[in-house]
C-alpha cells in the first residue's frame, strides 16, 4: 500500500512539473485510492479509519472478467499543457482503387502513422473502424477504451456488446454496419509506468481535429447512407465543438457531416449507467428514424421496443 501511494504521489509531482494543474479521478480510482488512504491512516492512527473515509467495499473481478464500461463524461478531466501536443491534421488522400484495397491503404496508414503509435501505450493497438465497406450506416463512437486498445476493434468491451445488441433490434449484424470512432488511440491519462490506465478521459479537441481526416477518409470508402453519431464527443466531433451545449438539444434530430445525415443519438455507455426503459426509447426512437429514412422494414414488436415497462 506504501508503495502504491508512493508511487501516486511521485506521478502526481511529477506531472506538475509538466505543467499539469488538476486531475479529476474515475469512481473506480476514487475507491482504490479511498482503500490506500485508508489502510494508510490505519497504519499511522493504529485504529480502523475505514468508517470516517466510508470506503465503498472493493469489488474484485476475476482476472478475465470484461473491463467495465467507464462513464466518459465522469472521468477524468485532466487539464494539459497549453502548448499543442500534436502536430497539425494529416492531409489523407486516398489512392484510386475499389473500397477494399482503398480501406487496407487507409488501414496501413492509420495503423503506423507516428503519432498514433506514439499515443499508445506499449503493447496496445491504434484502432480502425470495422465492417461491412458496403454499409449503409455508419455507426460513429468517442474512442477506443480498455478492451478496444486490447483488441485493436472499435466497440469490443461492454458499450459494443450494447451497441452489437442495438444493431440486432434493427434487424441487422454487426457485419451489416460499419463502426468507427472519432479517435484512433485510447486517450491516455497519467498512469504509473507500467500500470494498467484505470478509466478514460474525453479526448481533447486537438486530438479530434487531428484524427478526424481519417474518419473522413473511412466515410469516403463506405459512403454510408446514414451516420449515427453516439453520444456528445462524437458529435462535438463531427459537428464541432460548440456546436450545441447539451446532447439532449441535438439527439433526434438530422444534422449533416461530409454531406451524409448525421442521426445524433446517446452512447451506449450512457445505457449502461442509467438503464431505464426511457432513455432505451429515447435511443431506439433514434434508430427508429434511421431505419425509416433507409426504407427498412419495421415490424409493429420493434415498433414497440422499450415502450411496455
Ligand atoms: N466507446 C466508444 O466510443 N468507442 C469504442 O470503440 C468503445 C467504447
Amino acid at each position: 500500500m506504501r508503495t502504491a501511494l508512493t508511487a501516486i504521489t511521485d506521478e502526481l509531482k511529477r506531472l506538475k512539473a509538466t505543467g499539469v494543474k488538476s486531475v479529476s479521478v474515475s469512481e473506480e480510482g476514487m475507491s482504490v485510492l479511498r482503500r490506500v488512504v485508508a489502510a494508510r491512516l490505519k497504519e499511522t492512527a493504529g485504529h480502523n479509519s475505514e468508517r470516517e473515509i466510508s470506503s465503498p467495499p472493493a469489488t474484485r473481478l476475476p482476472v478475465s472478467a470484461p473491463v467495465p464500461a467507464m462513464p466518459r463524461s465522469v472521468v477524468a478531466k485532466t487539464e494539459l499543457p497549453a502548448e499543442p501536443k500534436l502536430p497539425a491534421p494529416p492531409v489523407v488522400v486516398l489512392p484510386e482503387g475499389d473500397k477494399a484495397a482503398r480501406w487496407n491503404w487507409l488501414g496501413n496508414l492509420v495503423l503506423n502513422h507516428p503519432v498514433c503509435t506514439e499515443n499508445i501505450r506499449p503493447g496496445k493497438k491504434v484502432v480502425l473502424g470495422v465492417g461491412s465497406l458496403d454499409a449503409k450506416i455508419m455507426f460513429v463512437g468517442e474512442a477506443p477504451g480498455a478492451e478496444e486498445e486490447i483488441q485493436g476493434e472499435p466497440f469490443v468491451g461492454p458499450a459494443g456488446q450494447l451497441l452489437t445488441k442495438m444493431i440486432g433490434g434493427m434487424g441487422l449484424k454487426r457485419a451489416d454496419v460499419y463502426i468507427g470512432n472519432i479517435m484512433n488511440w485510447r486517450p491516455q491519462t497519467p498512469t504509473p509506468a507500467g500500470a494498467e490506465q484505470i478509466g478514460n478521459r474525453a479526448p481533447t479537441a486537438e486530438e479530434m481535429t487531428f484524427c478526424l481526416p481519417f474518419l473522413r477518409a473511412q466515410i469516403e470508402i463506405v459512403n454510408p447512407e446514414v451516420i449515427v453519431a453516439l453520444g456528445s464527443t462524437a458529435a462535438q466531433g463531427l459537428l464541432g465543438a460548440g456546436s450545441f451545449k447539451a446532447l439532449g438539444e441535438i439527439r433526434g434530430r438530422w444534422k449533416q457531416f461530409a454531406e451524409k445525415p448525421v442521426m445524433v443519438t446517446y452512447h451506449p455507455s450512457y445505457i449502461l449507467r442509467n438503464g431505464s426503459n426511457r432513455s432505451k426509447r429515447m435511443v431506439w426512437e433514434d434508430l427508429l428514424k434511421v431505419m425509416e429514412r433507409l426504407a427498412m422494414p419495421v415490424s409493429d414488436k420493434q415498433r414497440g421496443y422499450f415502450l411496455d415497462k
